[in-house]
């Protein structure tokens, strides 16, 4: 496995301070990986921790199919999505189509924060 990922983060409304919390209590191991997400995403990821993170496009906007694109050209790594189970998006079939190139592509995906800590973890143990 690579010593640096490329991290996809990408959240739903309901789920980004979920995501926030859970970037902010593991700055210190994602420091050292390239950190992408979709635009508003990251945009709170970055403000509220400090870590560069390249933004794509909002989701609704495009942002999903970017980081789709991204994950056919072999640009990312891993994708930690907290995608909202209880609301539905205009943009479902963007979510839809992600999820799938990330299961064809074999990519790691953490949807709620338990797995994203284990992926984290299995990264540690791996180096
Ligand atoms: P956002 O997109 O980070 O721009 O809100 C996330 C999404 O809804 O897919």
């Amino acid at each position: 496995m690579k010593k640096k990922m490329n991290i996809a983060l990408i959240a739903h409304d309901n789920r980004k301070d979920d995501l926030v919390r859970w970037v902010q209590s593991h700055k210190s191991e994602l420091l050292r990986h390239d950190l992408c997400g979709t635009g508003t995403t990251s945009k709170r990821i970055a403000d509220a921790t400090g870590l560069s993170v390249k933004g794509y496009m909002s989701g609704p906007l495009g942002g999903d199919q970017q980081i789709g694109a991204a994950i056919a050209q072999k640009e990312i790594d891993m994708l930690i999505f907290f995608w909202d189970p209880l609301t539905s998006q205009p943009h479902d079939p963007d979510v839809k189509a992600l999820l799938r190139i990330a299961v064809l592509y074999d990519i790691p995906t953490a949807s709620n924060p338990s797995t994203a800590d284990l992926m984290l973890k299995a990264l540690a143990f791996s180096e």
